[in-house]
C-alpha cells in the first residue's frame, strides 16, 4: 500500500516538509524530484517507490515561509480536522463573527467545528454562544500546512 506522506527534501538535502504520495511520484514524473529514499522494491514506471523525494534545483525555502493562501480544506488542515471547541472531529467551518455580522472568510475568522458546535453556536460570537476556542486561529504558512496530515 501507497504510504500517505513523502518526506520532501530541498537539492540541498535539508527537509522540506511533507508531500502526499500522488504529489511526490507526479514530481518523479515532472522530473522536478528524484528519490531520495526507496519505500521497498516496487516500481511506478522508472521509478521506485519514494519513502522520501528530493527537488532536483534548490528552492528558496521563504515561499514555503509565505502565508499559505486560504481555503476551507486549509483551515481544516490546519486546525488538524479537530474542532475548534470541543475538539471532536471537525468536517465544517465555522465564523468565529459570523457571516451575517460582516464575519469574513478568513484565516483568523474561521475554524474547523464540529457540527454539533457549529450549530450551537449558530449566528452568535463564541462569547455570545458561551463558548470557548481552544486555540486562537492563525495564519499558517505553507510550510505549516505542509507538514500536517490530510
Ligand atoms: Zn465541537
Amino acid at each position: 500500500m501507497a504510504p500517505t506522506h513523502v518526506t520532501l527534501y530541498n537539492a540541498s538535502f535539508e527537509p522540506l516538509g511533507r508531500v502526499s504520495f500522488k504529489h511526490a511520484v507526479k514530481m518523479l514524473f515532472r522530473e522536478v524530484a528524484v528519490v531520495h529514499e526507496q519505500l521497498g522494491d516496487r516500481m511506478i514506471g522508472p521509478h521506485q517507490w519514494p519513502k522520501a523525494v528530493r527537488l532536483v534545483r534548490y528552492i528558496k525555502t521563504h515561499w514555503m515561509y509565505r502565508p499559505a493562501g486560504y481555503s476551507r480544506a486549509g483551515v481544516l488542515r490546519r486546525d488538524r480536522h479537530r474542532c475548534g471547541y470541543c475538539g471532536s472531529q471537525a468536517k465544517t467551518i465555522d465564523h468565529i463573527v459570523p457571516q451575517s455580522r460582516g464575519g469574513g472568510w478568513t484565516w483568523q475568522n474561521t475554524v474547523a467545528a464540529c457540527s454539533d458546535c457549529n450549530g450551537k453556536k449558530g449566528n452568535r460570537t463564541p462569547a455570545e454562544a458561551g463558548m470557548r476556542l481552544r486555540e486562537t486561529p492563525y495564519q499558517p504558512t505553507r510550510a505549516q500546512l505542509a507538514v500536517l496530515p490530510g
